[in-house]
């Protein structure tokens, strides 16, 4: 299974803090670290173009190790520079009309919300909100029933920003393929803690960023097209490298996912995600997930015994974010107490999912993300910081 000391001994930095913050930016293991490095150096030495062609090999291995963790095939990945612009690349390429409708959810990513809000106003789409099961997850049997005619788009979250929910995304699959809807999935969450598979899940569009679970570099993200719908998304911006101007006054769209990426970009970045999802298939995502998942509730159920302590994730299959609050003290204070003491967590505020936390009645949360690197350990000196804040 995991050799945790090797991986410990991989992430040098998870001796000097304890960092329950991996579902904000994870740390980087060395290889990982030392990949970035390596081409920031000969970019120094030789010159970005030279620094480029000597990393041509890491390069293409980006869309065959993302082929690889995602099951699907090289063409259907491109590199963007986060999953919020990976996403937007092909919503706001989709042809959305007037009295058209899009469904989604309370736990959707604030960004993503912004943007339907923004093309609604322009395009004259409605929104619809599927409701939540008794879990708090998406409610697949009222998915089911709510698809009309006009439901053009479901775009969803697979684990939201703000807890330890995980959706049904293949069950949502399975309606869209029913109904032949187009189906977007946010998985910026869930790559790189849960085995994602691309054909198990049935998604046509899926984005994801680098810094976080899969623990590469800041700035990096990736976006999977299925190849049978590539043709349906108009890509909102082209260049010189997603398209070829064939006669002056003639273009075509580059082969595949490459038409949504841009010309200049962060080679060191691609290389340290491609590093980085190669660590990750090394010690295998089944492995991660299983070890994630356990982390994950052992700091749930820790915490649910402190005196004042209030655990809000919602879900049926919880993952490795847990979100909590303290009586007497904002979730603000207590974040600064943690890492003042060594420890790292985030803060979600209600801004940030507001149709998800403002019903709820709640105005922040701690969010304690763990990963595979974390130990029982580590959750028990967690929790007794927390304890005394
Ligand atoms: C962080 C996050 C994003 C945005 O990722 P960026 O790489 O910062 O653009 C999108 N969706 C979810 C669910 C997230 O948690």
């Amino acid at each position: 299974m995991i050799d945790i000391e090797k991986i410990r001994r991989d992430t040098p930095s998870c001796e000097s803090v304890l960092h329950f913050n991996n579902a904000g930016s994870s740390l980087m293991p060395k290889p990982v670290f030392d990949a970035v490095l390596q081409v920031l150096n000969n970019e120094n030495s030789v010159g970005g173009y030279e620094a480029e062609r000597l990393a041509q090999d890491d390069i293409s291995a980006f869309y065959t190790e993302f082929a690889g963790l995602l099951n699907c095939t090289d063409g259907e990945i491109a590199y963007v520079e986060n999953a919020t612009r990976a996403w937007d690349m092909a919503f706001y390429g989709l042809h959305l009309a007037p009295g058209d409708r899009v469904i989604t959810h309370a736990s959707e990513y604030a960004s993503n919300y912004l943007a339907l809000l923004q093309q609604s106003r322009r395009l004259g789409f409605e929104i619809d909100l599927v409701p939540s099961d008794a879990f708090g997850q998406i409610d697949v049997g009222a998915l089911d029933q709510m698809i009309g005619p006009r439901t053009k788009l479901i775009a969803i979250t697979h684990v939201p920003t703000q807890g330890g929910l995980v959706n049904p995304a293949a069950a949502v699959g399975r309606i869209a393929k029913k109904h032949g809807v187009f189906y977007m999935l946010d998985a910026c969450q869930s790559v790189g803690q849960i085995n994602v598979d691309v054909a198990q899940i049935g998604c046509d569009v899926l984005s994801g960023t680098g810094r976080k679970f899969l623990r590469g570099p800041r700035g990096t993200g990736f976006l999977y097209v299925r190849r049978g719908i590539m043709d349906r998304i108009d890509p909102p911006f082209i260049d010189l490298l997603s398209a070829t101007w064939t006669q002056a006054d003639r273009y075509e769209f580059a082969d595949g996912a490459k038409r949504f990426e841009n010309w200049e970009s962060f080679v060191a970045g691609r290389v340290g995600l491609m590093t980085a999802v190669r660590y990750a298939r090394g010690i295998g995502m089944r492995n991660i997930e299983a070890r994630v998942e356990t982390i994950g509730q052992d700091v749930r159920n820790t915490l649910a015994q402190l005196r004042g302590v209030e655990v809000h994730d919602l879900g049926e299959k919880k993952c490795g974010i847990v979100t909590f609050t303290k009586a007497g003290i904002a979730s603000a204070d207590l974040a600064d107490t943690l890492r003042d003491g060594g420890i790292n967590v985030s803060v979600s505020k209600m801004q940030s999912a507001r149709l998800d936390l403002e019903p709820r009645g709640l105005s922040s949360l701690v969010r304690a993300s763990v990963h595979y690197f974390n130990t029982a350990a580590e959750v028990q000196r967690f929790a007794l910081a927390v304890d005394a804040a």
